[in-house]
């Protein structure tokens, strides 16, 4: 059994097809000056083939899965039709005499590196995009075929996929994908999912593994692919398929309903987003709104900041797909494990010029930010949340800046909410101490563990030598997510959590029964929070937190909290 990152629902059991797909190779090759003119046709030529490929790819993916998913391709015809990049290679052609595929393996390369180097996995993904249309130039000046046709009802086992790749396979009922490369966010996972083909990716060695024909069985929901699978396993992933489905359509059956416990209470289900594409599946997972929107994505993936215009563009996107819900914007978080280009090179990132502290030196940038995300409140309900918050200090002085931001927005007579609401992540521990004198400067806090717990309990949430002790059922994570709570609730202010721990069930009687408000996490498992918050009674929640409070150890937390889950929600298929 392999295990890699799930990236689309689903459990299948089929044959595999072994894409063997492999980057075209290039040689450093010199030309002479009369050849010169050759190959920058070949060049040309290749573009226009390459444009017309995508152009067609752009149709199918938007027939089948929307044009909002379709963008994609759109943004690799983009790359063929910039100027500047093909100028550079044509130059590199004529003057440095090399064969116009090194020209353009060089020149593309070098912006796909730069992209790869980067800290952030969204920015990493995209340096694939930005390989594919290379390759697909390459082989076009090659005139290589590539061939995308196989057996129907095959699992598609390669390195990695194209969202091409992902698309054109699926013309021909390909059953699902298992990849050694990949992540959640990438691309191609986004277009399976939308494209109901399960698929697994990060495996890895699949490809070394598997040969073609071998039966396999591919589990999106755990991210196992199983080779060479028994009877008995056989009959068991069946089972369990079955299951799923049965549970699945349990979970569509409340879409729409409320996230209400058996005795009456009610909490906030929403989903945490990073780019405008992701919002529009929020709807359909039954949520309420956008509960953490994470600004870096926008940041990240362009060289300078972006213009409060294109700021402006994005966020109201965002705030009208999400309409009638509103939409939490959290000011740009970058620093820490996510650095655009981080000039000071600090020995400690996490405990560094991250979050607020780097808007609170370039006014100018926040100040911008503050305006598009002002701007975009003239059409929806947005409210604004402050990323890494340790005092009042950078709160007081954050409104001062939103108190000028507005008043520009007036003097031009731009509207905006004036009453927009702001509020403070609560991930530092000493904002966490004085949960209660920030709760009453702002509208509203909202928990985010990811932060808290590592800045907690002093283990870095990237390290995998002390993964171990990052514990989110420690007590002193527990007792300190109680105190936020209840000095939120003092000063009558709403409490949110947007960390992971929000979207776990495990934790999810103990953080009910504890009074949060709302839960923001990632959309796939809002359904399933939704089904165990209806079947629960609060009471019994509350009971259960009382209990966990006085507990030890994670473990004993853990145990605790796993028995009565299970026993409250006897059909949860915890994996
Ligand atoms: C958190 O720290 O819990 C959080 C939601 O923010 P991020 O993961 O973006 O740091
Ligand atoms: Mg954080």
């Amino acid at each position: 059994m392999l295990h890699g990152i799930p990236a689309s629902p689903g459990i299948v059991i089929g044959k595999a097809y072994v894409f063997a797909k492999q980057a075209p190779r290039v040689e450093d090759k010199s030309i002479s000056e009369d050849e010169v003119a050759n190959e920058i046709d070949r060049l040309q030529h290749s573009i226009e083939r390459s444009e017309k490929e995508l152009q067609k790819v752009l149709q199918l993916t938007e027939q089948k899965v929307g044009s909002q998913k379709a963008k994609i391709f759109e943004a690799q015809i983009m790359i063929l039709l910039d100027v500047v990049l093909f100028d550079s290679i044509r130059l590199r052609i004529r003057k440095e005499l090399k064969s116009a595929e090194y020209a353009v393996h060089r020149e593309i390369s070098k912006y796909q590196q730069m992209m790869m180097n980067s800290s952030d996995e969204y920015m990493r993904e995209r340096a694939h995009d930005v390989e594919d249309v290379k390759n697909r130039i390459i082989r076009n000046i090659q005139q290589e075929k590539l061939i995308s046709r196989f057996e129907p009802n095959s699992i598609v086992v390669s390195e990695i996929l194209t969202p091409a790749d992902t698309v054109l396979f699926s013309r021909n009922a390909v059953l699902a994908y298992a990849t050694d490369m990949g992540g959640t966010t990438s691309h191609a996972a986004l277009l399976s999912r939308s494209l109901n083909i399960p698929s697994v990716v990060g495996l890895k060695e699949v490809t070394k593994l598997v040969q073609a024909g071998d039966t396999i069985v591919v589990d999106g929901y755990t991210g196992n692919v199983i080779l060479h699978p028994n009877e008995e396993t056989l009959i068991r992933c069946k089972e369990r398929n079955e299951e799923h489905e049965y549970f699945e359509t349990s979970l569509k059956e409340i879409r729409e309903l409320t996230a209400q416990t058996l005795d009456g209470k009610i909490v906030q289900l929403s989903c945490n987003i990073e780019f405008s594409e992701e919002a529009e599946n929020v709807h359909t997972k039954g949520s309420h709104g956008i509960g953490l929107y994470r600004t870096e994505g926008l940041f990240l993936r362009t060289e300078n900041y972006p213009s409060e215009e294109e700021q402006y563009s994005e966020y109201r996107s965002i705030v009208e797909k999400s309409a009638p819900y509103k939409v939490v914007m959290r000011t740009l978080d970058i620093g820490g494990d996510k650095v655009v280009s981080n000039p000071t090179n600090e020995e400690n990132p996490f405990l560094g010029w991250r979050g607020i502290r780097v808007l609170l030196d370039r006014p100018e940038v926040f100040l911008t930010q503050l305006r598009a995300m002002l701007r975009a409140s003239a059409f929806g309900e947005v409210w604004i949340m402050l990323p890494m918050i340790s005092g009042l200090k950078e709160i007081r002085r954050t409104k001062e800046l939103l108190e000028r931001a507005k008043k520009e927005l007036r003097e031009k007579t731009i509207p905006f909410d004036e009453n927009i609401k702001i509020g403070a992540m609560i991930e530092i521990p000493a904002a966490a101490v004085i949960a209660g004198d920030i709760a009453q400067e702002v509208d509203f806090l909202s928990i985010g563990t990811n932060d808290l717990i590592q800045y907690l309990l002093a283990v870095d949430r990237g390290n995998e030598v002390v993964a171990e002790l990052y514990q989110e059922f420690h007590p002193a994570v527990i007792k300190t997510i109680h105190h936020i709570i209840k000095e939120g609730h003092r000063a009558g202010k709403p409490v949110s959590m947007c960390g992971e721990m929000a979207g776990d069930p495990v934790a999810l009687l103990l953080l009910l029964g504890l009074g949060l408000d709302e839960f923001s996490m990632n959309p796939h498992i809002l359904p399933e929070i939704k089904k165990i918050i209806r079947s629960v009674s609060y009471s019994e929640a509350e009971e259960i937190a009382r209990r966990v409070l006085e507990m030890k150890t994670e473990n004993d937390v853990k145990d605790f909290l796993k028995v009565n889950l299970h026993t409250m929600v006897p059909d949860l298929l915890l994996e």
